[in-house]
């Protein structure tokens, strides 16, 4: 899962501590709250493995991703920018890199090198000085002290940049091969749009690059890559993709921001042509390189049988339709009987609504104001608590069912809810099923 804010960290251990096998955690916040990662790493999660994401690509962009409201460099990034040296350090906040800024060999080396360490040193000694760390055998705090995986540095790839990044992104994941020490997995990161997809020959041209890396292993990120509304070529691009990089079986490969479609082929629906699929707490599924402001908050609820997180107003249209808010009995056989919902519902199906709680408040638009719904915290936490749940059963599930069953039942799904919603709203299911078949 993704490390992505404090007030989420409970999360990882939900539905129980072993539900996450490793967290990925951006820069940023280990350049910002090392003390209190050490804490999530050692007394939270009792040593969840972690990999740090180092966001170099955050620098590629325009300085006002980066800036506050007073064209300030944000600290946690002003201080990653120190750690990693030039040419970030005296292009940070002023103008975005370019390929052009990696032409000498030294910089190149020694930025590559400062990135890696960034890595090995960041949490490691938080997490020997944390309290409770006395306590650890020293194995198993040599464990928590250490990444996973080092990632080498990275800049994002669209159809029009990709040649003139890739053979940059390619030299960093050499020299950070070259500087890796014994017990080091040495991780390629490859972050590129929706139009390199797009392009069979693009994307041979990458997997036959990438495939000559001497890396252990790759994570991917999809620029808005919603794996529900895409079409069934790029599905199957990215199918490819990610299968040609995991060389059967021989290199890590993990998707960074995923959904059921790449849980499915992890498991048995696509011969593991992922070893591992990340989201965040509650969002996450997909996400844009370049962030964007984010929008009023909705209650979702995940409707598992769709595998998708549906506006709680519509869900309760679309299970009411379909006859699953008859009773709670119903509603426990054909939708949800996890914990979450037992509880909430106690045998009383009225109380489904409860995922729904809204207060109405006032905002500002233009001169007046406008009423607007927002979820009260116990709906969006009741919500989030029944999605991490399903969550936990979809990964055993993809990873240990028959493809035949796993096919069969996104396929019957799709039959079942087509007699109460719009075509572009299920036809994800219908498109992974016929890619996987
Ligand atoms: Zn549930």
């Amino acid at each position: 899962m993704m490390f992505s804010t404090f007030a989420e960290q409970d999360y990882f251990r939900f539905p129980d501590t072993k539900t996450y096998t490793g967290c990925i955690i951006n820069a940023n916040m280990a350049s910002h709250a090392p003390a209190g990662l050490a804490g999530f790493i050692v007394e939270k999660t009792a040593g969840v493995s972690y990999i740090i994401d180092p966001l170099t690509h955050a620098f590629q962009h325009e300085p006002s991703c980066i800036t506050d409201s007073k064209n300030k460099v944000k600290k946690a990034i002003q201080d990653l920018a120190t750690s990693y040296g030039e040419p970030i350090a005296s292009t940070v906040g002023r103008r975005p890199l370019h390929p052009s800024h990696f032409k000498d060999k030294n910089i190149i080396t020694d930025f590559t090198l400062n990135c890696i360490n960034y890595q090995r040193d960041q949490l490691s000694s938080a997490v020997a000085n944390n309290d409770s760390a006395k306590y650890l055998e020293d194995l198993e705090l040599e464990k928590m002290k250490t990444p996973y995986a080092l990632v080498a540095p990275y800049f994002y790839m669209t159809g029009s940049t990709f040649g003139e990044w890739v053979n940059v992104n390619l030299q960093l994941s050499q020299i950070a091969v070259q500087k890796k020490k014994e017990n080091e997995k040495i991780f390629a990161e490859i972050i590129i749009s929706q139009d390199v997809l797009r392009s069979e020959k693009r994307v041979e041209t990458l997997l036959q690059l990438y495939a000559e890396l001497n890396v252990d292993g790759y994570l991917l990120w999809i620029d808005e890559f919603c794996e529900h509304n895409s079409d069934r070529e790029i599905l199957e691009s990215f199918y490819k993709l990610s299968s040609g990089l995991r060389a059967s079986g021989q290199k890590e490969v993990i998707n960074l921001h995923g959904g059921y479609f790449s849980i499915l082929i992890a498991g048995n629906g696509g011969n593991g042509a992922l070893s591992g699929v990340a989201h965040g707490p509650e969002f996450g599924e997909y996400r844009a390189v370049v962030p964007v402001g984010g929008g009023i908050p909705i209650s979702r609820y995940y409707i598992p049988q769709l595998h998708n997180r549906v506006r709680y107003r519509e869900a309760q249209r679309i299970l009411k339709d379909m006859g699953y808010l008859e009773n709670a009995d119903v509603f426990h056989r054909e939708v949800c009987s996890c914990a979450t919902c037992q509880g909430v519902l106690s045998g009383n199906i009225a109380k489904f609504t409860e995922f729904g709680d809204a207060t109405v408040k006032n905002i500002t638009r233009g001169d007046g104001f406008v009423r607007r719904e927002f979820p009260t915290t116990e709906a969006k936490e009741k919500c989030l608590q029944h999605y991490l749940r399903r969550k936990a059963l979809e990964y055993s599930f993809a990873a240990h069912a028959p493809k035949d069953r796993l096919l069969g039942l996104i396929l019957e799904s799709y039959k079942n809810f087509s007699k109460t919603m719009s075509l572009e709203e299920i036809s994800h299911l219908k498109i992974w099923y016929d890619i996987l078949k």
